[in-house]
């Protein structure tokens, strides 16, 4: 698999720290390349004042709407607001490979969510794990049985903390296999 260029959209105010855990990393892991920073605003018509959440797919149609002109072929856009889709409690991000674009939420990744104290270093890997596995669907990769795999389906935050950021073997093959 050859280098890929990927867009990073901020949506609404996200701290410099996380950008900057994506933008430092991806090229270390793996062969990702943040290529184009931009900043759009949370679309209001995304927000569920019932669940007094965002609704994760309007804000990836917004944005792939807003990107109309495509600068990247992947685009991962990172949000602080707690996100949801019909059927689930909440989402930790979502991806819609036909489109290129994924997102995830950074709201349930702090471990002072949880009542914990503030620890940059486990913010990081939660970052990461979730960063990675929307790209994973925005390379085609579906759910993993392998719950030590990155593309392991997280229902809670012990999930995302277990699994970690990497792919399992089969999933890597499956990767390299894209052109
Ligand atoms: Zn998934
Ligand atoms: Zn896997």
């Amino acid at each position: 698999m050859g280098k890929i260029d990927i867009c990073l959209v901020e949506v609404g105010k996200v701290d410099e720290q996380t950008i900057e855990i994506i933008e430092r990393n991806f090229p270390i892991y793996f062969n990702w390349n943040i290529k184009e920073i931009f900043k759009l605003p949370i679309p209001a018509q995304s927000f569920n004042p019932k669940r007094k959440q965002f609704h994760s797919s309007t804000i990836i149609l917004f944005i792939s709407n807003s990107l109309s002109k495509k600068p990247c072929k992947f685009v991962i856009s990172v949000t602080e607001v707690d996100l949801y889709v019909e059927g689930l409690n909440f989402v930790f991000g979502e991806a819609r490979p036909d489109l290129g674009v994924c997102i995830i939420s950074t709201y349930r990744l702090k471990p002072e969510y949880y009542g914990e104290s503030k620890d940059l270093k486990i913010f990081e890997r939660r970052v990461l794990t979730e960063a990675v596995h929307e790209i994973g669907h925005l390379l085609n990769l579906k759910h993993c049985k392998d719950p030590n795999c990155v593309m392991f389906f997280s229902n809670s935050i012990f999930d995302t903390d277990r699994k970690g950021f990497l792919f399992c073997d089969r999933c890597k093959i499956k990767i390299t296999e894209i052109k």
